[in-house]
């Protein structure tokens, strides 16, 4: 905002009308953009949380007034303190407490009173700290509900809107950061000083900047919805630990990066990645789900780009933050020296990018004025000893070029090499282009004032060519998940009373397994493909049942104790006409009643032998907190060991399905494969749609495994099955 062009009447005025404005609509209003606030708790004590935050509420330049609160003192670091909230003259939205926790409520009790909409609760000593204070955590909530104020923490840094109009730092952290796009939320406070430490360093700004430890009351979800409207935030970021709604969050996050056009990129780092040993897990499905999968899943759902690092999420913050959205993925690359040109090249081509080729007009731009031993053609190569304007010309012909979506620049510093006008230059480029463009001035100490100019001005800078190739690989991917088509989830039509049936009779038994006939049977109901099958219950009924298949058939021992039926030696296939079979059926009962002294045996399950074809799994879990999880990935006996699976939160739009195909690493065994077509993809997809729907419709369904699904150029069977209840559930 150029306020400081302004007389100041007008410039009161502005700040006025841009107050109102942020007042007017949103709940979170008074948090982010308070008329006055009040330090409650304020203290001159050196080194105390109520100094810090006062000082920095008064260093930060706050548009509004400030009110020190403290019962003993009449003034704090020369301002008038009020004894109370109640005492305070004058408007006030926000209180900032930092105060001993268990004085915290009566606090809130006052905000209430006095009218203040909204509180940061800097105090630790709450949830974090066990029971007593899970306790405390849950009083205040409930106090902050009746008093009707929302309440940012407890156990957190505070918050900063680095907006002129207000220029808020309602934190204790140690400075305010420079005013930027990006806006950065965080459920660790520790990580927030760092991360404003770091920023600096590498001249990153910020548009709101906001710690909000145990999340009592305002959470993630609340942040979003807020920061979705904010003018100033382009990009934002979260650090998390933990969500309590998956669902909500998806539906939420999935408004605010997926609005075509007015969309904004979330990007997240979600900690505790490593699997924290599933729980013990009767299924495939089951074992492989840990709490990571259920993150990315969630991730993925909400199209929110997942990160590993603080690193790589600022490095992916820069580009998003400032640059347009390639419309494509064809890069131009534009260097001064051949090896980093390929490497550039190579990188792009590993993260899924294309070199663009230029039109013949735009080779003949840069051939009339680049030396001939320059090359034209992508990656353009300027030669070591070219200085801007050969950068200048290559620059502005590729950005023009129809066949370019974006531009990598490179540097390498040569004695004649003037860095710091060919920084200018490409900050010109990139401001006169709706293309992004992205620089990599390769080295240290020379390049250093080149780097400077070009963060300065909003040109993401990376040292190296493949964190370049890694951001615009981010930024096609976002944006062709903001250009996706919209589906919906579809509904089938299914036999829902025979499934209930079924799953009913096993858990007034007591049964928590079926077994596999059973499990066949609640799938064929929802339309699963099952192969033609009978359970033989004795001997007599081999023959019976033989009758009605086709030859060769596969014969398996049929216990609701026994759910790896191979590990006892219970799977015979291939089994290729009566006799055959009739011999089977005596040896597979006999061998494993010898083995399994204690199971009880219901007979054996006679099913028709399905051709070969490529082994999958698909499954379902629910989770605890979550719900159901649908699962995809490639099967058979190798599938803990691959662990090549993905998940997505149930239920979900038709289009997720597809997405889970072309997710797993061995995506290239669904394709066409020596010599072979690829597998059909439709059928697997509408096989994940209705498996989402049964595991949807039906609660009591704990795990369930296909393993394997059985993929063919046309069509799919599900040749074993397995289904464990929750006997809660009933
Ligand atoms: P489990 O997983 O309980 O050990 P399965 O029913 O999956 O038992 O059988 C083990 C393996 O036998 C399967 O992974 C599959 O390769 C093969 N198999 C089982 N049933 C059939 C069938 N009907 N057609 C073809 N192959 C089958
Ligand atoms: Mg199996």
């Amino acid at each position: 905002m150029a306020t400081d062009k302004l007389s100041p009447v007008f410039k009161a005025r502005a700040l006025e009308d841009a107050q109102a404005r942020a007042r007017a609509s949103r709940p979170l209003q008074t948090l982010f953009t308070p008329r006055g606030v009040a330090v409650v708790g304020a203290s001159e004590r050196p080194d105390s949380v109520g100094r810090a935050v006062l000082e920095n509420l008064r260093r930060s330049g706050f548009t509004g007034t400030l009110h020190p609160v403290n019962p003993k003192r009449d003034t704090v670091l020369g301002l008038a303190c009020a004894p109370s909230l109640r005492q305070i003259d004058g408007p006030v939205d926000l209180a900032v407490v930092a105060i001993p926790a268990p004085a915290v409520a009566e606090v809130i009790d006052q905000c209430g009173e006095k009218g203040i909409g909204s509180a940061i609760v800097l105090t630790a000593g709450f949830k974090e700290t066990g029971p007593e204070g899970a306790r405390r955590e849950g009083e205040l909530v409930e106090r902050a509900r009746r008093a009707g104020v929302a309440v940012l923490g407890p156990n957190c840094l505070g918050l900063i809107n680095t907006d002129p109009a207000f220029s808020l730092n309602a934190s204790f952290a140690r400075a305010m950061p420079a005013a930027g796009t990006i806006a950065f939320m965080s459920q660790s406070g520790a990580l927030c000083t760092s991360i404003l430490d770091y920023a600096r360093a590498q001249r990153i700004g910020f548009s709101k900047f906001i710690s909000f430890g145990n999340k009592a009351d305002i959470d993630e979800a609340d942040l979003l919805r807020y920061l979705a409207e904010d003018p100033q935030t382009q990009v934002i970021l979260m650090y998390l630990e933990d969500l309590d709604d998956g669902l909500r969050f998806i539906h939420l996050a999935r408004e605010v990066t997926g609005a075509s056009g007015s969309g904004k990129p979330i990007l997240a780092i979600k900690t505790g990645r490593t699997a924290e040993g599933a729980s013990a897990a009767a299924s495939h499905t089951g074992s492989l789900a840990g709490t990571d999968e259920v993150y990315d899943a969630i991730m993925a759902q909400a199209g929110v780009l997942r990160v590993e690092t603080v690193q790589e999420l600022f490095e992916l913050a820069m580009a998003f933050g400032s640059q347009p959205m390639p419309a494509g993925n064809r890069v131009a690359i534009v260097t001064n020296a051949g090896g980093p040109g390929i490497m550039a090249t190579d990188a792009c081509v590993r993260q899924g990018l294309r070199l663009a080729e230029f039109t013949p007009a735009t080779r003949q731009i840069m051939a009339a004025a680049l030396p001939a031993s320059a090359s034209t053609h992508n990656p353009v190569d300027l030669i070591g000893d070219a200085r801007h304007n050969r950068y200048r010309v290559a620059l502005d012909a590729v950005l023009a070029d129809e066949g370019t979506d974006a531009a990598i620049v490179i540097l390498t510093p040569q004695t004649m090499t003037d860095i710091e006008e060919i920084a200018r230059l490409v900050v010109a480029a990139g401001q006169g282009t709706r293309k992004p463009v992205i620089a990599s001035f390769m080295g240290g100490v020379d390049v250093a004032a080149g780097i400077d100019i070009l963060r300065s001005s909003g040109i993401p800078h990376y040292p190296f060519p493949e964190n370049a190739a890694r951001v615009l690989s981010a930024m096609v991917r976002y944006r062709s998940w903001v250009s996706r088509p919209r589906t919906r989830e579809r509904i089938f039509e299914v036999d829902r009373g025979r499934a209930h049936k079924v799953l009913d009779q096993a858990l007034r038994a007591g049964r928590d397994r079926l077994i596999e006939p059973e499990a066949h049977e609640v799938l064929a109901a929802y339309g699963l493909p099952v192969l033609p099958s009978g359970l033989a219950r004795q001997r007599s009924e081999v023959a019976e049942i033989c009758a009605r298949l086709s030859f060769p058939v596969v014969l398996k021992i049929a216990s609701p104790d026994i759910l790896h039926k191979t590990e006892v030696g219970g799977v015979v296939v291939d089994v290729p006409d009566l006799a055959a079979a009739q011999a089977t059926y005596d040896r597979l009962m006999a061998d494993v009643a010898r083995q399994r002294p204690q199971a009880d045996l219901w007979g054996v399950f006679i099913q028709e032998m399905a051709p070969r074809g490529r082994e999958l799994i698909l499954g379902a879990v629910r989770d605890p907190k979550f719900g159901p999880l649908v699962m995809f990935g490639l099967g058979g006996i190798y599938t803990e060991a691959l662990g090549d699976v993905v998940f997505r939160l149930a239920p979900f739009p038709s289009l997720s399905a597809r997405h889970m195909l072309e997710e797993i690493r061995g995506r290239r065994i669904l394709e066409g494969f020596r010599g072979e077509p690829p597998v059909d993809h439709e059928a697997l997809q509408e096989c994940l749609e209705r498996l989402a729907q049964l595991v949807v419709e039906f609660p009591v369904i704990k795990e369930l495994d296909m393993n394997p699904v059985i993929a063919y150029p046309k069509g799919a069977a599900a040749v074993d099955a397995r289904i464990v209840m929750d006997l809660q559930k009933e």
